[in-house]
C-alpha cells in the first residue's frame, strides 16, 4: 500500500468513526485513532471517567452534562423526577451530582427516546427508585433486538428493570413537585419516538435529540427518524419557546431560542440545498463532492457528526416531495 491510498484509507476510516465522534460523547479526539471496539463500546466505556458538570437551571430544574445526553433534574418533596439517565458506567457519579442537587430520592425518570447514551442508566435509577416513562416506540425499541445501521451495532433487548412501565403516544400533563410538566411526543424525527419535556412554570424546555446544540445532528432512519421530521421538530421547539426559555438539548450546551433558531436555519440551508440536487439527478456521491455542508463544517462538524456524514444523513430521506 503506497502512501496515499494508506491516506485515502485512514481518511475513510475517519469518516465512518466519525458517525459518532468525540464532543458529543465527551471523548478525547485521541479515541479517533485508536479503533479496535465499535463506536457504541468506546462511548459507553467513556462513561466510567465522565465528569459531571451539574447547572442549576431555574425554578428547582437542573441539568447534568457530561455522560451521553443531557440530563434534567427537577427536585422537590415528591422524589426526583430526571429527564434521560446516561451511561450506565457513570453511575457513580451520576449519583453524586444528583445528591449534591438535593437529598430527595429519585421517584421518576422519563426517556427523550430510546438510544443507549440516554438510556443505559434506566437499570439503575429503576433500582434506586424511578418509574420509568417514555413513548410508546422507546419501549418497544429497548424491548426488542434492535440495530442502527449507522452505528453498524446491534443491541440487545434492555433488562426488564430497565424498560419503560408507563408509555405514551399523545400529549399528557403531569403534576409532580408542584410544577406542570408537558409532554410532547413529536413526529418522528430523531427517531420515531421522541419527547419533549417542557416544565411550565420554570419555563425550562428539554427537547431531547430533535435538538444538538453547535453540532450536526444524528439522525436514525434505522428506528424511523428522518431530516423532514428533524426539520418539522426543530419548527415545534422554536414555536414552544420564547426569548426566556431555558432549553436543554439533547447534546451541547444549555441553550436559548437563539441558538435553537440558527440549528433550524442550518438544517433547512442543507435539507434544500441537497434536495435541489437530488431532485436533478444527482448521485450520493455527486452531492457529497458539492460539499453542502461547507459553510458550517468547521463549527457544527466537530462532534458526533461531521459536515459530509450530515449530507448523507439528509440525502437519504429527500425525495421528490421533499
Ligand atoms: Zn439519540
Amino acid at each position: 500500500m503506497n502512501a496515499e491510498q494508506n491516506s485515502t484509507v485512514s481518511r475513510r476510516r475517519f469518516i465512518v468513526s466519525a458517525g459518532l465522534t468525540a464532543a458529543a460523547f465527551g471523548l478525547a479526539p485521541s479515541y479517533l485513532r485508536a479503533a479496535p471496539q465499535t463506536l457504541v463500546e468506546k462511548a459507553r466505556q467513556s462513561g466510567a471517567s465522565a465528569k459531571i458538570n451539574t447547572q442549576t437551571l431555574r425554578g428547582n430544574v437542573s441539568a447534568l452534562i457530561g455522560s451521553g445526553g443531557n440530563i434534567g433534574v427537577l427536585t422537590g418533596a415528591d422524589g426526583k423526577l430526571i429527564i434521560d439517565s446516561g451511561y450506565s458506567g457513570s453511575q457513580k457519579q451520576i449519583a453524586d451530582a444528583l445528591t449534591s442537587v438535593s437529598s430527595d430520592p429519585i421517584k421518576h425518570l422519563i426517556n427523550t427516546h430510546w438510544h443507549f447514551d440516554h438510556t443505559d442508566g434506566n437499570e439503575w435509577m429503576h433500582s434506586a427508585g424511578a418509574t420509568i416513562i417514555a413513548h410508546e416506540n422507546t419501549k418497544k425499541h429497548l424491548s426488542t433486538t434492535t440495530r442502527v445501521e449507522d452505528w453498524n451495532f446491534t443491541f440487545p433487548p434492555a433488562p426488564t428493570g430497565a424498560l419503560p412501565t408507563k408509555v405514551l403516544t399523545a400529549d399528557e400533563t403531569l403534576r409532580i413537585n408542584n410544577a406542570t410538566l408537558a409532554l410532547k411526543p413529536y413526529e418522528p424525527a430523531h427517531t420515531d419516538g421522541d419527547i419533549s419535556i417542557y416544565f411550565a412554570e420554570a419555563d425550562v424546555l428539554h427537547t431531547g435529540d430533535t435538538w444538538w446544540n453547535g453540532y450536526f445532528p444524528f439522525i436514525d432512519y434505522s428506528t424511523g427518524g428522518n431530516i423532514d421530521g428533524m426539520i418539522k421538530a426543530a419548527e415545534a421547539n422554536l414555536a414552544m419557546v420564547t426569548d426566556k426559555t431555558i432549553v436543554i438539548p439533547g447534546h451541547g450546551p444549555i441553550g436559548g431560542k437563539k441558538e435553537l433558531t440558527e440549528y433550524r436555519d442550518v438544517l433547512v440551508t442543507i435539507h434544500d440545498q441537497v434536495s435541489a440536487l437530488k431532485k436533478q439527478g444527482k448521485s450520493l456521491d455527486e452531492v457529497v463532492a458539492t460539499k453542502p455542508a461547507a459553510a458550517y463544517d468547521a463549527k457544527w462538524g466537530k462532534g458526533f457528526v461531521n459536515g459530509e456524514f450530515f449530507t448523507k444523513l439528509v440525502y437519504k430521506g429527500v425525495g421528490p416531495n421533499n
